[in-house]
């Protein structure tokens, strides 16, 4: 089973890849509508969003704890290094 590289959530059916594409290292949830990943800064707006609507964070704690979530994640290493 492969795992998102971007966000880190388990592709199990061809439907979590992005464009149906197994052979694709990230999920539907983390690609544009034209199927290429999406870049760092879209991807930690739509988790700090996500953070705020589970967790019920402010904008700012939720950029932090996304920050770190991304730190972590194979996409983002070289990324969030800098
Ligand atoms: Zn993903």
């Amino acid at each position: 089973m492969k795992i998102c590289i971007a966000c880190g959530m388990p592709m199990k059916e061809p439907a979590d890849f992005a464009m149906g594409d197994i052979k694709k290292d990230y999920c539907v949830h983390c690609m544009r509508p034209d199927g290429t990943i999406q870049s760092y800064e879209e991807k930690i707006d739509s988790l700090t969003a996500f953070i705020i609507k589970t967790q019920g964070m402010d904008r700012l704690a939720a950029n932090n704890a996304a920050g770190n979530m991304m730190a972590r994640l194979p996409a983002w290493r070289e990324v969030s290094s800098k």
